[in-house]
C-alpha cells in the first residue's frame, strides 16, 4: 500500500513498514541492579524487581486496514502470568503449539497515535513455530480496540506512520512477521531467551 509522503516526498509502502518495542514499558522503570537481575531477549522477558517477579512475551497486534484485506502490525509485549509464560516456553518449538492457550496478557506498549494502551486487557493466541503470537484485545470502547474490530482508515494510519518515521522511528521490513525495532530503546541488552 504505497502512498507519497507529505512530509519527506519520498514513497512510503504501508505493508513494509511496522514498529516495535525492544521491551515491555516496565523495562524502563527498573533500576540498574534490576536489570541485572532481569532477562530480556528478542521474544521473552522475565522481569525480577522488587515489586517481585514478572513475565512478559512479545507479540503483534494486527489493525486491519478498513476496505481492504490487509492489517498493520504493532509489535508489542504483553505480560503474562508465570504458568502461561512457562507453557508458552515449554512448547516454544512445538509445531503443534498453536492449540495451546489463548493466554490472558495484559499490554505493556504504549500503542502511538491512542489514548493510552498500557494494561489493556488481551489475549494472546500462539502461531506456528517461529512466527510470534497475535494479540487481540478485548472488546471494550478504547479507540486502540475499536480500530482492531472494526479497522482503522488508510488515512489515519498514514499520518500516525508518517508521524513515527519522522520523528526518529525506524522504518523497516518485517521478517518471521515481527515487527521492526524503533531506535529509541536505549539501555536495552540483548539476554539469552530465557526458555525455562
Ligand atoms: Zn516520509
Amino acid at each position: 500500500m504505497r502512498f507519497i509522503c507529505a512530509t519527506c516526498g519520498a514513497e512510503h509502502d504501508l505493508d513494509e513498514i511496522s514498529f516495535g518495542t525492544e521491551a515491555p514499558l516496565q523495562w524502563a522503570l527498573l533500576s540498574e541492579d534490576e536489570r541485572a537481575r532481569s532477562l530480556l531477549s528478542g521474544e521473552q522477558c522475565e522481569i525480577e524487581s522488587e515489586e517481585g517477579h514478572s513475565f512478559y512475551i512479545r507479540a503483534c497486534l494486527d489493525i486491519p486496514i478498513r476496505g481492504t484485506d490487509r492489517a498493520f502490525t504493532w509489535g508489542v509485549w504483553c505480560s503474562l502470568s508465570e504458568q502461561s509464560y512457562h507453557e508458552i516456553a515449554d512448547h516454544w518449538e512445538d509445531s503443534n503449539r498453536r492449540n495451546i492457550g489463548p493466554h490472558f496478557g495484559w499490554l505493556c506498549t504504549k500503542v502511538p497515535g491512542y489514548p493510552d494502551t498500557a494494561f489493556l486487557k488481551t489475549m494472546v493466541h500462539q502461531r506456528e513455530v517461529g512466527v510470534r503470537p497475535l494479540v487481540n484485545l478485548e472488546a471494550t470502547d478504547h479507540p486502540l480496540a475499536v480500530d482492531q474490530r472494526e479497522g482503522i482508515e488508510e488515512e489515519r494510519l498514514r499520518t500516525i506512520v508518517v508521524g513515527l518515521l519522522h520523528e526518529g522511528g525506524q522504518e523497516g521490513a518485517a521478517p518471521n512477521d515481527g515487527p521492526a525495532k524503533r531506535s529509541d530503546n536505549s539501555g536495552v541488552s540483548e539476554g539469552p531467551p530465557s526458555v525455562t
